[in-house]
């Protein structure tokens, strides 16, 4: 079943859609979903030319990012090939590409105090969170140890990571995974392919818990962004309207999680403790110009909680909204311009 996510090659869920939007003659809706990197990719666009197979194209280049460079799964990555070169002497060479994706996330670490942190694989792999996705493990699901976890931990810590000369320098046993920041890069690479094809006039991309808007509708309607309820994710706490390019991440406790002795371990861990974060929050949601800064920031504010939270948000330029474990709502100053409380939800600011 791992495989099912591994190999990108696999289900589509549901097929290409297309007809006349309601705006006028000259525009296509295409609505496709898929797999990739794990989760699903849901796409809508807006295209004046029914011909553009701009939907499998954007596939497509997923696919070939997560194969060539992002996937600690997929032996073909450049994440792969660092992470099996960990502990030599001379490091291994690294794209601009991923030098600058890396660099990123030194950033974000520093910033967040050390609770963002892609060097986490081998903790990661201890709790054995693809299993949980892939639904493999469920009823058979066991915590690691204490011990495990400690010595796990000791491989970890982006502060022992080195960048030089085009080199990168891994200590023995530490492994990168991207998990937290990928779907972000890749959406920043999407806004780059629809802002070349001028057949494109809007989209909505989702892939697992970010969103990338673009262009317009049709209508000239602002975009809508639901933001899931924790507590029921069937419903919605509230949206975001929004007009043009933005990015939207969401990190929450309810998507991958796994449960033993009646306790529930979810999939975003802190890296003091080994452990999932437990800071009072239940999901977190960042609006950004940027889908790097969007995604890495939901993890980090979701391990910092609302106050740390905030602060990093702010220090970073993005819009936060918080929603508590007691389900309370919390958001920066500028988001509430954004967002608009569903009706049966009132629980906040
Ligand atoms: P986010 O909050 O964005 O990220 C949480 C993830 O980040 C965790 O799952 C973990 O991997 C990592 N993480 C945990 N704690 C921290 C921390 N403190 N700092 C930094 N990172 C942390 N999943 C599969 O099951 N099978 C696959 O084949 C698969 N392939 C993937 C390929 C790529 C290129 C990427 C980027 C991800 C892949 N995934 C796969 C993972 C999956 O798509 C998502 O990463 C996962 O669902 C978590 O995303 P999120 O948005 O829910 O949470
Ligand atoms: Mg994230």
């Amino acid at each position: 079943m791992k495989r099912f996510f591994a190999v990108w090659a696999v289900a589509v869920l549901m097929l290409f859609c297309c007809g006349c939007a309601a705006g006028g003659p000259q525009s296509f809706k295409v609505q496709n979903v898929d797999t990739v990197m794990g989760t699903v990719l849901q796409q809508t666009l807006y295209i004046s030319d029914r011909e553009t197979p701009a939907d499998q194209e954007i596939a497509l280049l997923l696919r070939k990012l997560e194969e060539e460079r992002l996937s600690r799964r997929l032996e073909t990555s450049e994440v792969s090939r660092l992470n099996q070169a960990a502990g030599e002497d001379s490091g291994s060479a690294v794209s601009d590409f991923l030098e600058e994706v890396l660099k990123g996330c030194l950033e974000i670490w520093q910033k967040s105090g050390g609770a963002f942190d892609i060097t986490l694989g081998a903790v990661v792999s201890l709790w054995d969170i693809d299993g949980w996705a892939s639904g493999e493990n469920q009823g058979v699901f066991a915590p690691p140890r204490d011990e495990q976890l400690r010595k796990a931990l000791e491989s970890c810590g982006c502060g022992r990571m080195k960048i030089e000369g085009g080199r990168l320098y891994l200590p023995e046993g530490m492994e990168l995974d991207l998990g937290a920041v990928g779907k972000g890069i890749a959406l920043d690479q999407l806004l780059v392919y629809l802002r070349e094809k001028n057949e494109i006039t809007g989209a909505v991309i989702s892939l697992g818990g970010s969103i990338l808007t673009y262009g317009q509708k049709p209508d000239g309607e602002s975009w809508s962004v639901g933001i899931a309820d924790p507590e029921d994710t069937a419903s919605i706490i509230g949206t975001l309207t929004l007009e043009g390019e933005w990015f939207v991440s969401t990190s929450g406790d309810y998507e991958r999680y796994a449960e033993a002795d009646g306790i529930r371990y979810h999939h975003i861990i802190d890296p003091a403790t080994g452990y999932p974060a437990d800071s009072g929050v239940r999901g977190v949601t960042i609006l950004a110009k940027e889908g790097f800064l969007s995604d890495a920031l939901s993890t980090a504010c979701f391990i910092l909680g609302e106050e740390k939270g905030m602060e990093l948000a702010a220090g970073c330029g993005v819009e936060v909204l918080f929603v508590g474990k007691d389900g309370r709502i919390t958001m920066s100053e500028g988001m509430k311009a954004y967002f608009t409380a569903a009706a049966d939800h009132s629980r906040g600011e």
